[in-house]
């Protein structure tokens, strides 16, 4: 721990880069662990291919993200540790795989979503091919699609064009959102010092984002409760969980 502040004394601009990890302590589950919510929902079932053609995949798709969203969670220690130092002036931002929202709850201004937000619904247009939204650009708050359904519309389309909506996540054979990727190494590039926190980094561009760091001159710290396959190339690896571990890191500094 006390090299984990020392290091982080010693940076001005930090990019923290999370995964799932950082937010198991605010109640949401990785998707993938025993209980997540792809012990429930097939992904194979859910992929944007199916999406686009089959209404019950959609109601499939909308069913899970109204459990996604059946318990209110907030965000804990990790979240607000980044969005503090963010506050600072010692962090330029966040690079997340996560789709909850959270850190911008907790106060990160800067926040670049790899995978979209669960937060809101977009137009996909009418018939998108090859994982890519074709819509009109149209956006609501995610709670839009709930009223939609409650009010017995089963498959809510846009009000704007009458394409197809979906939550605004990167679905399973779903392409990246245009120019996020290059956000993120923008962000990451500049930096010097990249806190991956909670994330297993095994996936593009969850994997490359240390090596553009590496790349920059930016100093390495892995924070994550397992190995990653990054561990040796890190200047410090700090095992544990993401808000019990920056929390008091942080707290040490701002
Ligand atoms: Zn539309």
């Amino acid at each position: 721990m006390e090299d984990l502040r020392e290091l982080l004394r010693g940076a001005e601009r930090v990019v923290a880069f999370t995964g799932a990890g950082v937010s198991t302590e605010s109640g949401i589950p990785d998707f993938r662990s025993p209980g997540g919510l792809w012990s429930r929902f097939d992904p194979s079932e859910l992929t944007f291919g199916r999406y686009v053609v089959d209404a019950a995949v959609r109601a499939r798709s909308w069913q899970m993200r109204r459990e996604f969203f059946a318990k209110p969670v907030q965000p804990n220690a990790a979240h607000r540790a980044l969005a503090r130092l963010e506050q600072a002036g010692r962090c330029l931002g966040v690079v997340t795989q996560n789709i909850d929202g959270l850190h911008q709850q907790a106060g990160s201004r800067t926040v670049v979503e790899l995978h979209g937000t669960a937060r809101e619904v977009m137009c996909l247009g009418h018939a998108p091919t090859s994982g890519v939204p074709d819509g009109c650009g149209w956006r609501a708050p995610y709670t839009w699609a709930f009223e939609a359904l409650d009010a017995g519309d089963p498959d809510p389309s846009c009000p704007r064009c009458g394409g197809l909506v979906k939550s605004a996540t990167v679905s399973f054979e779903q392409v990246l959102f245009p120019g996020v990727v290059e956000a993120a190494y923008d962000l990451v590039s500049r930096s010097d010092l990249l806190l991956t926190v909670g994330s297993s980094l095994q996936v593009y561009p969850a994997a490359v984002l240390p090596e553009v760091a590496l790349g920059s001159g930016a100093r390495l710290v892995i924070v994550n409760d397992e190995p990653t396959p990054l561990d040796r190339r890190a200047a410090l690896v700090v095992r544990g969980r993401a808000g019990e571990v920056l929390g008091p890191a942080v707290d040490a500094l701002v």
